[in-house]
C-alpha cells in the first residue's frame, strides 16, 4: 500500500447521530397525521436509504478498523453499496424535487433520465475500479483508499445535475421554501468542506440528511394548533384525498363557532379544554381539523368506530349539556363521506353553504339533496363572481323587473320599483333571496346595482322618448354600499350619461342595525338628493327601527312592510298601531307606501291608513320592465 491517496479519520458518531435522527423522524411520523402523497413516500424512502448508508459506512470503517485479513476482503463490496446508497438518495433528490413542484411529465424526463444515468455510471464504475484491483486498507483511525475519483466525479455530476434543476424550477416554489432548500445544502457542503479540510469522513451522510430534514420541516410537518388539538386544513385535505382513493367511508362532524371565528379570536381555555377532550373520548382514530379558528372538523373512520351511530348520539347529548353550560352560538352539521365532495376537496365549501340555510344553535344531518344545492351555489359564486369581474352595464344575465305602483292621488301608475333577477345558463331564473346576500357578502353588489341602475335609466329613457308619464322608477341600494367613497360619483355617472333627469330615479334604502358610518350616510344622502334623487325608507315595521334615525335622514316615502298590513288585517289593536305611524309620517310630509296589498279589501285598508302609494300583488307582480308600458300612460 505505498501509493495510498486518500486517507481520512473516522469515528461512527456522525452515522450514528444520522440514524437516531432518522428513527426520530420516523417516530414523528408514526405518531401524527401525515400527508400520504406521492412526496411522501419518496421521502420515506429518502430516510430509509439514509439510514442503510449509515449503516453500511459504520460496517465498513469498524471491519477495516479490526484489521483482521479475512473480514478486509468484505471492505470493498460494503464501500461499493455505501457509495451507491449514497447515489442512491442523490436519485431521490432529484425524483423528489420534480415530484413536490408538479413538473410536468415532459419537463421532469430528461432530469430523471440524467440522475438515473449517472447514479447507473458512477455505481459500475465504482465496482469496476474496485475489482480490478485498488485495495483498501485500515491506518490507525479509518481506512484508507487508494482512489476516490469516481466518488468525486459522481458526487460533484449529482451536485450540478441539482442545482441545474433546481435554477429551472425557481419561480415554482416559494421563495422561502426555495431559500430553505438552499440553506440546508450550503450547510451541507459546508461541512463537507470542514471535512475535507481536517481530513474527516464521519459526517458525510450527516450532510446528506440536512437537506432531508429541511424537507421534512417544511413539506411534510403538519401545523399543529396546541390549543384546539387540531391539525390544520391542508392536512384535512389530504386525508380526504387519501380515504376517497382507498375507498374508506368517515363520518364528519363539523362545529362552527362565530364567535371565535376571524382573527386573533379564540375560544376560552375551558372550551378549549372540552374540544380537546371531544376530539379523542368518543371515536377511535378520529383526527381533528381546523379550518379556521371558529370552525372545527372532526373525521371519523367508519371502519373502525361501526357503532357510530350510537357514539355520534352520545357526543351530541353531551354536546348540548356542554352548550348549556358555556352558551356559545354554534352550528353543528353531520354527515358521512361523500365521494362527490370528496373527490375535490370540497368539505369546507360544502358546509359553508349547509350553514347558510341553518339556524344559529342547530344541529344538521346532511341530506341527499345537499349535495346538489352546493352545485347550484357553487354555480352562482361563479356567475356573480364572473359578473362582478366583467362590471359591463349591460351584462345580459342581470334582468330588471319592474312592479308598477299604484299612485292614490292621480288614481294611476306613474312609479315603479325595480327588482333585480339573474338568468343563468345552467341555473335558469334566480331571486334576489338566493344571490343578493351572498353578493353582499362578497362585495360584490355595487357592480350589481349599478347595472340595474343603467338598464333602469335606459328604459326611463325609452319610456320618456315615447311619450309616457314616468314620475321616477325606485332601485334597491344595499346600505353597505353607500360607505363606499365612490358611491355617489357612479350613481349620478350613470344617471347623466343615460340623459335622463336625476328626479327619474329613486333609492330605496334598508335600515341597517350598525350604527357605524351613520353621518357618512347622511351626507352621501343629501348629496345625491342635490340631483333630484329621491329616497324611500323600505321594509318598515321589519326587526327594529329607530324612530330618531329614521326622522334624521332625509326620506321622502317610507314604505310600510307587507308584515304591517297583514297585521293591520289581523288585528284592530294592529291597525291602530300601524295607522298613528302612517299618520305621524304623513303629518311631518313623508309618503307612506303600502307594500304586499294583494286583495281588494287590503287596498281599501291601505286607503284608509294614510296612504299615498299602493304596490303589491293586487296590480301587478313584478314584470320585466320594458313591460312597464302597459301599466304607464302616455302624456296627453
Ligand atoms: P323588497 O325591496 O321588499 O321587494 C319587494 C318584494 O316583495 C319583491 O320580491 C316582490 O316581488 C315582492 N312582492 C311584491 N308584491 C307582493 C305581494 O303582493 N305579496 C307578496 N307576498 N310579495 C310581494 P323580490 O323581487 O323577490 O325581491 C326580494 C328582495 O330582494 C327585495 O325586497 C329587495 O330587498 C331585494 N332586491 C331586489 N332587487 C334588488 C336590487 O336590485 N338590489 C338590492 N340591493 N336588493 C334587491
Ligand atoms: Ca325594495
Ligand atoms: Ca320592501
Amino acid at each position: 500500500m505505498t501509493n495510498l491517496i486518500y486517507t481520512a479519520d473516522y469515528y461512527p458518531v456522525g452515522d450514528i447521530v444520522v440514524v437516531s435522527i432518522c428513527f426520530v423522524m420516523a417516530v414523528l411520523m408514526l405518531f401524527s397525521y401525515n400527508r400520504k402523497s406521492r412526496s411522501f413516500k419518496i421521502f420515506l424512502g429518502l430516510i430509509a436509504m439514509l439510514v442503510l448508508a449509515a449503516n453500511s459506512n459504520v460496517t465498513f470503517n469498524m471491519l477495516g478498523l479490526s484489521g483482521r485479513p479475512e473480514v478486509l476482503k468484505l471492505i470493498n463490496p460494503i464501500r461499493c453499496f455505501y457509495h451507491a446508497c449514497l447515489f442512491a438518495i442523490f436519485v431521490l433528490y432529484v425524483v423528489y424535487i420534480v415530484e413536490v413542484t408538479r413538473l410536468e411529465r415532459e419537463k421532469r424526463r430528461p432530469y430523471l433520465i440524467a440522475a438515473m444515468a449517472i447514479f447507473f455510471a458512477v455505481v459500475a464504475t465504482d465496482i469496476v475500479t474496485t475489482v480490478r484491483g485498488s485495495t483498501a486498507v485500515a491506518i490507525e483511525q479509518g481506512v484508507g483508499f487508494q482512489s476516490r475519483h469516481v466518488f468525486f466525479y459522481g458526487y460533484i455530476a449529482f451536485v450540478a445535475l441539482i442545482a441545474v434543476l433546481m435554477a429551472s424550477i425557481r419561480n415554482r416554489l416559494y421563495r422561502k421554501v426555495m431559500l430553505g432548500f438552499y440553506g440546508s445544502m450550503a450547510i451541507s457542503f459546508f461541512i463537507l468542506l470542514l471535512q475535507g479540510l481536517y481530513r474527516q469522513s464521519s459526517f458525510t451522510v450527516a450532510t446528506f440528511l440536512y437537506p432531508v430534514i429541511a424537507m421534512f420541516y417544511i413539506m411534510h410537518s403538519n401545523p399543529y394548533d396546541a390549543s384546539s388539538g387540531a391539525m390544520d386544513s391542508r392536512s384535512l385535505d389530504d386525508l380526504v384525498k387519501y380515504d376517497y382513493q382507498n375507498k374508506r367511508d368517515f363520518l364528519f362532524m363539523s362545529l362552527y363557532m362565530p364567535d371565535f371565528d376571524g382573527e386573533g379570536r379564540i375560544p376560552p381555555e375551558e372550551v378549549q379544554a372540552v374540544i380537546r377532550d371531544y376530539s379523542v373520548r368518543y371515536f377511535k382514530g378520529c383526527t381533528l381539523f381546523r379550518i379556521s379558528s371558529g370552525h372545527l372538523l372532526l373525521l371519523i373512520p367508519k371502519k373502525r368506530n361501526i357503532d357510530y351511530e350510537e357514539r355520534t348520539h352520545r357526543i351530541l347529548t353531551d354536546f348540548k349539556a356542554q352548550y348549556e353550560r358555556f352558551k356559545y352560538d354554534y352550528k353543528v352539521v353531520v354527515g358521512g363521506s361523500i365521494p362527490e365532495i370528496s373527490e375535490n376537496n370540497e368539505y369546507a365549501d360544502f358546509i359553508r353553504g349547509i350553514h347558510r340555510d341553518m339556524d344559529m344553535n342547530s344541529i344538521r344531518w346532511v341530506k341527499a339533496d345537499d349535495v346538489n344545492r352546493f352545485r347550484r351555489y357553487e354555480l352562482l359564486q361563479q356567475a356573480l363572481a364572473d359578473i362582478y369581474a366583467g362590471y359591463d352595464l349591460n351584462d345580459p344575465r342581470v334582468l330588471v323587473y319592474c312592479q308598477p305602483v299604484y299612485n292614490i292621488r292621480t288614481g294611476r301608475y306613474d312609479t315603479a320599483e325595480a327588482l333585480m333577477r339573474l338568468e343563468l345558463e345552467d341555473l335558469g331564473m334566480v331571486f334576489p333571496n338566493r344571490f343578493i346576500p351572498l353578493a353582499e357578502e362578497n362585495g360584490q353588489i355595487h357592480v350589481l346595482t349599478m347595472i340595474i341602475l343603467h338598464k333602469t335609466c335606459e328604459a326611463v329613457r325609452r319610456l320618456l322618448e315615447a311619450g309616457y308619464d314616468v314620475c321616477r322608477v325606485s332601485v334597491n341600494v344595499s346600505a353597505l354600499e353607500l360607505k363606499d367613497a365612490d358611491f355617489c360619483e357612479d350613481v349620478v355617472g350613470i344617471i347623466n350619461r343615460s340623459g335622463i333627469p336625476g328626479d327619474k330615479i329613486a333609492i330605496e334604502l334598508t335600515e341597517s342595525r350598525t350604527d357605524s358610518d351613520f353621518d357618512h350616510m347622511k351626507q352621501t344622502i343629501e348629496a345625491l338628493r342635490q340631483h333630484g334623487i329621491k329616497f324611500y325608507l323600505d321594509d318598515f315595521g321589519t326587526g327594529y327601527s329607530n324612530m330618531e334615525r329614521i326622522m334624521e335622514l332625509p326620506f321622502d316615502i317610507i314604505k310600510f312592510d307587507r308584515s304591517l298590513v297583514l297585521a293591520s288585517e289581523a288585528s284592530p289593536r294592529s291597525r291602530a298601531i300601524v295607522l298613528s305611524l302612517a299618520n305621524m309620517f304623513a303629518g311631518l310630509d313623508y309618503s307612506v307606501l303600502y307594500e304586499g296589498v294583494e286583495k281588494d279589501s287590503d287596498e281599501q285598508m291601505c286607503i284608509d291608513m294614510s296612504a299615498s302609494y299602493l304596490q303589491g300583488y293586487k296590480y301587478s307582480r313584478p314584470v320585466p320592465i320594458e313591460r312597464l308600458e302597459d301599466y304607464f300612460s302616455r302624456k296627453t
